[in-house]
């Protein structure tokens, strides 16, 4: 081990607790000794999360307070345990939160997006000087960053891998029209992903006027503010009439969900993107799905080929995805970060350590 590696372990580093709702401290922290398999990173950048300002909010069904904060990063190798092999420290690397455990029911299935292991051994502390990988996220959800890949454009390795789940389900064709319900980050993800696959037309209904002016700028070829204009209206005029082949549903509120189902054509594809707040459900009407032939596909997480994929779209860098990142700040300033994602005055915040 070298001096600098011994570093890591007795100097003042530091990470982000949120100890009760919208409670937040920074706190010192040792980072332990990579166990084998296990990596040490240090973060270079993290981004705020939709899921983070929630849990800021309210607290998780998942993570008991008090819990560190932060799972959309990218950073170099400090130090690796003990039979890593294909990194060493000072890698630049990228990394999803999550792997599953390869081995049970349904990874079995090829459906590691509800393998166990995937949700309830999520990575968390990204807000934060380092944090520690374990074994089973080593061995299949992380990659060496190109070096001319931004680490914060390399911090989108998650999320752009559950819009490319979500979009492996739905399979999006070039001569399609598609209407994203949601202009927030993953609305425009979910838009910048369509737009590489060369879907024909892409239109963004949502609210909030800066979000739907990034929404313009960033590539739809049509925005409705939800507000003011009849997006049921808008829905219905496309296809020459039919409606959308594809309504991707981003808002994660039960109407969002019906607004979705009402709006694609017949025979159209509903993409249920958005989770909604627990314990709600959804009024379908049976004669609609059955008779107008509706599919309705509600995707959930990724798997590892969604997070190959989406390692090579960001690699590439066809999808212009570093615009989502529209500030920055430093730890320091975390209740920042939250109270500009609570007015919605941000798409992504990149948090630099
Ligand atoms: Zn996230
Ligand atoms: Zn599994």
């Amino acid at each position: 081990m070298s001096a600098a590696a011994a570093s890591f372990h007795s100097s003042h580093l530091r990470r982000a607790v949120l100890v009760a709702p919208g409670q937040l401290e920074i706190r010192a922290f040792i980072p332990p000794r990579p166990a084998p398999g296990e990596i040490l990173v240090q973060v270079r950048c993290a981004l705020s999360c939709g899921t983070d300002l929630k849990t800021w909010r309210r607290g998780h069904p998942l993570w008991k307070m008090p819990t560190p904060l932060g799972h959309e990063f990218a950073g170099v190798v400090a130090e690796v345990g003990a039979g890593v092999s294909g990194f060493a420290p000072g890698d630049e690397i990228m990394a999803t939160p999550t792997a599953p455990c390869g081995t049970c029911f349904y990874c079995g299935r090829g459906q590691e997006n509800l393998c166990a292991t995937a949700i309830d051994k999520m990575v968390l502390g990204a807000y934060g000087d380092m944090l520690v990988l374990p074994a089973h996220i080593v061995s299949r959800n992380v990659f060496s960053k190109p070096r001319d890949l931004p680490f914060e454009e390399a911090a989108l390795l998650e999320p752009l891998s559950c819009v490319v789940h979500a979009q492996a389900m739905a399979m999006p064709e070039r001569h399609e029209r598609v209407m994203i319900l949601g202009a927030g980050p993953f609305g425009l993800l979910q838009m910048m992903a369509l737009r590489a696959a060369g879907v024909r037309e892409v239109v963004v209904a949502g609210r909030g006027d800066a979000r739907l002016r990034w929404a313009a700028e960033m590539g739809a070829d049509r925005v409705i503010d939800v507000r003011r204009q009849d997006a049921a209206a808008a829905a219905s005029q496309l296809n020459g009439g039919f409606g959308p082949d594809l309504v991707i549903e981003c808002t994660g509120q039960v109407d969002g969900w019906s607004d979705a189902l009402a709006r694609t054509r017949r025979g159209g594809r509903v993409l249920l993107f958005g989770g909604c707040p627990p314990g709600t459900s959804l009024n379908v009407d049976t004669r609609r799905m059955h008779y107008d032939g509706l599919t309705m596909i509600a995707p959930f997480h990724y798997r590892p080929r969604d997070v190959r994929r989406s390692f090579e779209l960001l690699s590439e860098r066809r999808l212009g995805a570093e615009r989502l990142i529209n500030a920055h700040r430093s730890l320091d300033d975390l209740a920042d970060v939250f109270s500009m994602m609570d007015r919605g005055t941000v798409l992504k915040c990149a948090v630099v350590p």
